[in-house]
Protein backbone atom coordinates (compact mmCIF):
# COMPACT_ATOMS: atom_id res chain seq x y z
CA UNK A 1 0.00 0.00 0.00
CA UNK A 2 1.60 3.26 -1.16
CA UNK A 3 1.29 6.52 1.26
CA UNK A 4 -1.26 7.47 -0.37
CA UNK A 5 -3.58 4.86 -0.03
CA UNK A 6 -2.59 4.45 3.79
CA UNK A 7 -3.51 8.19 4.40
CA UNK A 8 -6.76 7.92 2.10
CA UNK A 9 -8.11 4.86 4.55
CA UNK A 10 -7.06 6.46 8.04
CA UNK A 11 -8.10 10.16 7.46
CA UNK A 12 -11.45 9.15 7.63
CA UNK A 13 -11.38 7.72 11.37
CA UNK A 14 -11.29 9.50 14.39
CA UNK A 15 -10.44 8.58 18.04
CA UNK A 16 -12.74 11.01 19.90
CA UNK A 17 -15.60 12.61 19.12
CA UNK A 18 -13.79 15.80 20.29
CA UNK A 19 -11.89 15.09 17.02
CA UNK A 20 -14.73 14.90 15.04
CA UNK A 21 -15.93 18.24 16.54
CA UNK A 22 -12.45 20.21 16.15
CA UNK A 23 -13.25 18.78 12.72
CA UNK A 24 -16.30 20.02 12.08
CA UNK A 25 -15.92 23.22 13.17
CA UNK A 26 -14.01 24.51 10.33
CA UNK A 27 -16.64 23.24 7.63
CA UNK A 28 -19.79 24.96 6.23
CA UNK A 29 -22.41 22.63 7.75
CA UNK A 30 -25.65 23.56 8.97
CA UNK A 31 -26.75 20.09 9.88
CA UNK A 32 -25.08 16.65 10.66
CA UNK A 33 -27.03 13.24 10.69
CA UNK A 34 -25.86 10.68 12.96
CA UNK A 35 -26.14 6.73 13.20
CA UNK A 36 -24.64 3.77 15.12
CA UNK A 37 -25.21 0.22 16.39
CA UNK A 38 -27.36 -0.76 19.00
CA UNK A 39 -25.23 -0.54 22.58
CA UNK A 40 -24.17 3.17 21.86
CA UNK A 41 -27.63 4.61 21.73
CA UNK A 42 -27.09 7.07 24.75
CA UNK A 43 -23.93 8.25 23.46
CA UNK A 44 -25.74 9.07 20.50
CA UNK A 45 -27.90 10.91 21.83
CA UNK A 46 -25.14 12.49 23.63
CA UNK A 47 -23.26 13.43 20.58
CA UNK A 48 -25.95 15.02 19.35
CA UNK A 49 -26.40 17.10 22.03
CA UNK A 50 -22.90 18.46 21.88
CA UNK A 51 -22.93 19.07 18.24
CA UNK A 52 -26.62 21.21 18.66
CA UNK A 53 -24.45 23.22 21.60
CA UNK A 54 -21.83 23.75 18.72
CA UNK A 55 -24.60 25.36 16.70
CA UNK A 56 -25.34 22.41 14.14
CA UNK A 57 -29.05 21.04 13.51
CA UNK A 58 -29.20 17.02 14.03
CA UNK A 59 -30.98 14.13 12.48
CA UNK A 60 -30.46 10.74 13.69
CA UNK A 61 -30.96 7.35 12.48
CA UNK A 62 -32.93 5.47 13.99
CA UNK A 63 -32.16 1.91 12.79
CA UNK A 64 -29.62 0.18 14.37
CA UNK A 65 -26.11 0.34 12.33
CA UNK A 66 -24.32 -2.98 11.84
CA UNK A 67 -21.45 -2.07 9.88
CA UNK A 68 -19.90 0.86 8.02
CA UNK A 69 -21.31 -1.42 5.13
CA UNK A 70 -24.45 0.66 6.13
CA UNK A 71 -23.54 4.45 5.95
CA UNK A 72 -26.98 6.13 5.68
CA UNK A 73 -25.97 9.24 3.93
CA UNK A 74 -28.86 8.92 1.13
CA UNK A 75 -31.14 9.08 4.10
CA UNK A 76 -29.32 11.65 6.43
CA UNK A 77 -29.05 14.28 2.80
CA UNK A 78 -33.10 12.99 1.73
CA UNK A 79 -33.42 15.07 5.95
CA UNK A 80 -30.89 18.24 4.22
CA UNK A 81 -28.10 16.65 6.51
CA UNK A 82 -24.22 18.43 4.46
CA UNK A 83 -22.42 15.17 6.70
CA UNK A 84 -23.05 12.08 8.73
CA UNK A 85 -21.19 11.04 11.69
CA UNK A 86 -21.11 7.03 11.24
CA UNK A 87 -20.29 5.76 14.78
CA UNK A 88 -19.25 2.34 16.31
CA UNK A 89 -17.36 1.48 12.60
CA UNK A 90 -13.99 2.36 10.74
CA UNK A 91 -14.29 3.04 7.69
CA UNK A 92 -15.61 0.08 5.00
CA UNK A 93 -13.95 -0.19 1.52
CA UNK A 94 -16.15 -1.54 -0.57
CA UNK A 95 -14.88 -4.81 -2.17
CA UNK A 96 -15.94 -4.13 -5.54
CA UNK A 97 -14.48 -0.71 -5.78
CA UNK A 98 -17.84 1.12 -5.43
CA UNK A 99 -17.58 4.73 -4.26
CA UNK A 100 -18.13 5.14 -0.74
CA UNK A 101 -17.24 8.42 -0.60
CA UNK A 102 -19.42 10.69 -2.31
CA UNK A 103 -20.71 12.33 0.71
CA UNK A 104 -18.83 13.83 4.13
CA UNK A 105 -18.91 10.78 6.29
CA UNK A 106 -16.55 11.26 9.36
CA UNK A 107 -16.32 7.37 11.07
CA UNK A 108 -15.84 7.06 14.95
CA UNK A 109 -14.81 3.56 15.53
CA UNK A 110 -16.32 2.20 19.18
CA UNK A 111 -13.46 1.03 21.34
CA UNK A 112 -15.12 -1.72 24.23
CA UNK A 113 -13.26 -0.42 27.95
CA UNK A 114 -12.58 -3.83 28.39
CA UNK A 115 -9.30 -4.72 30.48
CA UNK A 116 -8.40 -6.64 27.21
CA UNK A 117 -4.37 -6.38 28.43
CA UNK A 118 -4.99 -7.90 31.47
CA UNK A 119 -6.00 -11.38 29.64
CA UNK A 120 -3.45 -11.43 27.29
CA UNK A 121 -0.52 -10.76 30.09
CA UNK A 122 -2.03 -13.44 32.33
CA UNK A 123 -3.18 -15.93 29.89
CA UNK A 124 0.13 -15.41 27.54
CA UNK A 125 1.76 -18.93 28.09
CA UNK A 126 -1.31 -20.40 26.43
CA UNK A 127 0.60 -19.73 23.36
CA UNK A 128 3.01 -21.72 21.96
CA UNK A 129 6.28 -19.83 22.11
CA UNK A 130 7.70 -21.46 19.18
CA UNK A 131 5.00 -20.12 16.74
CA UNK A 132 5.18 -16.89 14.38
CA UNK A 133 2.24 -15.04 15.16
CA UNK A 134 -0.09 -12.73 12.84
CA UNK A 135 -2.23 -10.22 15.39
CA UNK A 136 -5.28 -9.16 14.14
CA UNK A 137 -8.68 -8.19 16.18
CA UNK A 138 -11.59 -6.56 15.52
CA UNK A 139 -12.76 -2.64 15.93
CA UNK A 140 -13.48 -2.49 19.13
CA UNK A 141 -10.11 -3.41 20.41
CA UNK A 142 -7.78 -2.58 18.16
CA UNK A 143 -6.94 0.89 19.62
CA UNK A 144 -4.82 -1.75 21.73
CA UNK A 145 -2.86 -3.74 18.69
CA UNK A 146 0.37 -2.26 19.27
CA UNK A 147 0.42 -2.51 22.84
CA UNK A 148 -0.57 -6.34 22.43
CA UNK A 149 2.52 -6.97 19.61
CA UNK A 150 4.97 -4.59 22.03
CA UNK A 151 4.01 -7.12 24.87
CA UNK A 152 4.34 -9.97 23.07
CA UNK A 153 7.66 -9.54 21.40
CA UNK A 154 8.74 -8.40 25.07
CA UNK A 155 8.10 -11.85 26.02
CA UNK A 156 10.03 -13.31 22.94
CA UNK A 157 7.29 -14.06 20.52
CA UNK A 158 7.92 -13.47 16.59
CA UNK A 159 4.72 -10.85 15.21
CA UNK A 160 4.29 -10.31 12.02
CA UNK A 161 3.36 -7.06 11.05
CA UNK A 162 -0.34 -6.61 10.17
CA UNK A 163 -2.03 -5.42 6.85
CA UNK A 164 -5.52 -4.01 5.97
CA UNK A 165 -8.21 -6.74 4.34
CA UNK A 166 -10.13 -5.35 1.51
CA UNK A 167 -12.77 -3.84 3.52
CA UNK A 168 -10.79 -2.40 6.42
CA UNK A 169 -9.07 0.31 7.08
CA UNK A 170 -6.72 -0.40 10.35
CA UNK A 171 -4.24 -3.05 9.76
CA UNK A 172 -5.02 -6.54 11.26
CA UNK A 173 -8.62 -5.49 11.64
CA UNK A 174 -11.09 -8.33 10.64
CA UNK A 175 -14.86 -7.93 10.07
CA UNK A 176 -17.50 -10.47 9.46
CA UNK A 177 -17.07 -10.53 5.73
CA UNK A 178 -13.15 -9.91 5.63
CA UNK A 179 -10.30 -11.20 7.35
CA UNK A 180 -8.11 -10.37 4.62
CA UNK A 181 -6.32 -9.13 6.89
CA UNK A 182 -5.01 -12.80 8.21
CA UNK A 183 -5.33 -14.28 4.79
CA UNK A 184 -2.86 -11.73 3.88
CA UNK A 185 0.08 -13.12 5.96
CA UNK A 186 -0.94 -16.30 6.69
CA UNK A 187 1.56 -17.79 4.28
CA UNK A 188 4.50 -16.23 6.77
CA UNK A 189 2.24 -17.10 10.43
CA UNK A 190 1.98 -20.52 12.24
CA UNK A 191 -1.14 -19.19 14.35
CA UNK A 192 -2.93 -15.60 15.08
CA UNK A 193 -3.54 -14.22 18.27
CA UNK A 194 -7.04 -12.29 17.84
CA UNK A 195 -7.92 -9.73 19.95
CA UNK A 196 -12.02 -10.07 20.45
CA UNK A 197 -14.67 -12.41 22.13
CA UNK A 198 -17.04 -14.99 20.27
CA UNK A 199 -16.53 -17.51 17.50
CA UNK A 200 -17.60 -15.57 14.49
CA UNK A 201 -15.10 -13.35 14.17
CA UNK A 202 -12.22 -16.31 14.95
CA UNK A 203 -13.83 -18.47 12.90
CA UNK A 204 -13.10 -16.82 9.96
CA UNK A 205 -9.67 -15.67 10.79
CA UNK A 206 -9.11 -19.61 10.99
CA UNK A 207 -10.51 -20.00 7.02
CA UNK A 208 -6.86 -18.62 6.84
CA UNK A 209 -5.79 -22.23 7.46
CA UNK A 210 -4.26 -21.71 10.49
CA UNK A 211 -5.36 -21.92 14.91
CA UNK A 212 -6.11 -18.63 16.36
CA UNK A 213 -5.72 -18.17 19.87
CA UNK A 214 -8.67 -15.72 20.93
CA UNK A 215 -7.78 -13.21 23.48
CA UNK A 216 -11.23 -13.07 24.90
CA UNK A 217 -11.67 -10.04 27.05
CA UNK A 218 -15.42 -11.20 28.43
CA UNK A 219 -14.37 -14.90 29.01
CA UNK A 220 -10.92 -13.60 30.63
CA UNK A 221 -9.26 -15.87 29.47
CA UNK A 222 -7.29 -17.31 25.83
CA UNK A 223 -8.81 -19.92 24.07
CA UNK A 224 -8.02 -21.74 20.83
CA UNK A 225 -10.67 -21.48 17.93
CA UNK A 226 -8.74 -24.74 15.17
CA UNK A 227 -8.05 -24.03 11.67
CA UNK A 228 -10.40 -24.04 9.20
CA UNK A 229 -13.61 -24.37 11.59
CA UNK A 230 -15.66 -23.47 9.42
CA UNK A 231 -15.58 -26.28 6.84
CA UNK A 232 -18.94 -27.59 8.23
CA UNK A 233 -20.28 -24.75 7.87
CA UNK A 234 -19.22 -24.91 3.61
CA UNK A 235 -20.12 -28.41 3.54
CA UNK A 236 -23.81 -27.91 4.65
CA UNK A 237 -23.85 -24.87 2.03
CA UNK A 238 -23.25 -27.62 -0.77
CA UNK A 239 -25.58 -29.79 0.58
CA UNK A 240 -28.67 -27.13 0.98
CA UNK A 241 -27.35 -26.41 -2.85
CA UNK A 242 -27.45 -30.10 -3.95
CA UNK A 243 -30.89 -30.18 -2.24
CA UNK A 244 -32.62 -27.83 -4.63
CA UNK A 245 -30.34 -28.34 -7.71
CA UNK A 246 -33.68 -29.43 -9.33
CA UNK A 247 -35.65 -26.43 -8.72
CA UNK A 248 -36.06 -24.20 -12.02
CA UNK A 249 -36.27 -20.76 -10.08
CA UNK A 250 -33.85 -19.49 -8.06
CA UNK A 251 -33.61 -16.01 -6.43
CA UNK A 252 -30.43 -14.00 -6.28
CA UNK A 253 -30.60 -11.31 -3.09
CA UNK A 254 -28.58 -8.40 -2.56
CA UNK A 255 -29.00 -5.34 -0.15
CA UNK A 256 -29.78 -1.09 -1.52
CA UNK A 257 -27.04 -0.71 1.40
CA UNK A 258 -24.33 0.68 -0.31
CA UNK A 259 -21.62 -1.43 1.37
CA UNK A 260 -23.66 -4.48 0.95
CA UNK A 261 -24.45 -3.84 -2.61
CA UNK A 262 -22.50 -6.58 -4.68
CA UNK A 263 -23.63 -6.20 -7.88
CA UNK A 264 -20.93 -8.03 -9.73
CA UNK A 265 -21.64 -11.53 -7.25
CA UNK A 266 -24.71 -10.50 -8.59
CA UNK A 267 -24.11 -10.40 -12.06
CA UNK A 268 -21.93 -13.38 -11.41
CA UNK A 269 -24.47 -15.85 -9.81
CA UNK A 270 -26.75 -14.99 -12.37
CA UNK A 271 -24.58 -16.15 -14.75
CA UNK A 272 -23.62 -19.57 -13.05
CA UNK A 273 -27.51 -20.28 -12.66
CA UNK A 274 -28.35 -19.06 -16.41
CA UNK A 275 -25.44 -21.30 -17.61
CA UNK A 276 -27.59 -24.02 -15.45
CA UNK A 277 -30.96 -23.52 -17.42
CA UNK A 278 -32.54 -22.03 -14.29
CA UNK A 279 -34.65 -19.13 -14.09
CA UNK A 280 -33.32 -16.28 -12.02
CA UNK A 281 -34.87 -13.27 -10.11
CA UNK A 282 -33.43 -10.64 -8.59
CA UNK A 283 -34.17 -9.24 -5.51
CA UNK A 284 -33.12 -5.63 -3.33
CA UNK A 285 -33.80 -4.56 0.33
CA UNK A 286 -32.50 -2.60 2.92
CA UNK A 287 -32.33 -5.31 5.57
CA UNK A 288 -32.35 -8.53 4.23
CA UNK A 289 -35.20 -10.85 6.19
CA UNK A 290 -36.21 -14.21 5.54
CA UNK A 291 -39.94 -13.62 5.88
CA UNK A 292 -39.43 -11.23 2.84
CA UNK A 293 -38.91 -13.93 0.83
CA UNK A 294 -41.16 -16.54 1.67
CA UNK A 295 -44.42 -16.42 -0.80
CA UNK A 296 -42.24 -16.55 -4.01
CA UNK A 297 -42.29 -19.86 -4.75
CA UNK A 298 -38.63 -19.97 -4.71
CA UNK A 299 -36.83 -22.12 -2.58
CA UNK A 300 -33.36 -21.08 -2.77
CA UNK A 301 -32.05 -17.75 -2.87
CA UNK A 302 -28.25 -16.64 -3.01
CA UNK A 303 -26.87 -14.21 -0.83
CA UNK A 304 -25.55 -10.93 -2.46
CA UNK A 305 -25.40 -8.94 0.25
CA UNK A 306 -24.09 -9.42 4.32
CA UNK A 307 -22.22 -12.70 4.50
CA UNK A 308 -22.66 -13.01 7.62
CA UNK A 309 -26.47 -13.80 6.94
CA UNK A 310 -25.93 -16.44 5.33
CA UNK A 311 -26.57 -19.19 8.27
CA UNK A 312 -29.54 -17.25 9.74
CA UNK A 313 -32.03 -18.49 7.54
CA UNK A 314 -33.93 -21.95 8.12
CA UNK A 315 -36.95 -22.65 6.42
CA UNK A 316 -35.44 -21.35 2.57
CA UNK A 317 -32.55 -21.77 1.76
CA UNK A 318 -30.10 -19.02 1.54
CA UNK A 319 -26.21 -19.89 0.32
CA UNK A 320 -23.48 -17.99 -0.59
CA UNK A 321 -22.36 -17.28 -4.34
CA UNK A 322 -19.35 -19.80 -3.52
CA UNK A 323 -21.73 -22.24 -2.60
CA UNK A 324 -23.28 -22.36 -6.39
CA UNK A 325 -19.42 -24.53 -7.31
CA UNK A 326 -21.21 -27.35 -6.42
CA UNK A 327 -23.58 -27.04 -9.27
CA UNK A 328 -20.52 -27.53 -11.47
CA UNK A 329 -19.25 -30.65 -9.84
CA UNK A 330 -22.09 -32.22 -9.90
CA UNK A 331 -23.66 -31.72 -12.75
CA UNK A 332 -19.89 -32.17 -14.71
CA UNK A 333 -20.45 -35.91 -13.76
CA UNK A 334 -23.68 -36.61 -15.77
S1 LIG B 1 -20.17 -8.51 8.13
FE1 LIG B 1 -22.00 -7.65 7.17
S2 LIG B 1 -22.69 -6.05 8.58
FE2 LIG B 1 -20.54 -6.52 9.08
S3 LIG B 1 -19.34 -5.05 7.87
FE3 LIG B 1 -19.51 -6.91 6.67
S4 LIG B 1 -21.26 -6.59 5.29
FE4 LIG B 1 -21.40 -5.12 6.99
Amino acid sequence: MTGAQKQEREQYNYETFEEVLEELDGKDYDKIGLQGPDGIKPQIIDFASDLEDEGFETVIVGASTFGACGIADEKVNRMGADALVHVGHTRFLHPEKADMKDYDVYYLPYRENRDLMSVLEENYDEINEDETLGLVGVTQYMDRAEKARDFLESKGFEVVEGKTGLRTSEPGQVLGCDAGAAHNIAHKVDAFVFLGSGHFHPSQVSEAGKKVYVVDPYEKHIWIEPANSLDDEMQAEYARVLKHKDKQKWGIVTSSKKGQNYMKAVEIAKEKLEEHGKDVYVFVEDRIFEADYRGFGIDIYVNCACPRMTKDWQDLAFVSPRALKVLDDDFGEE
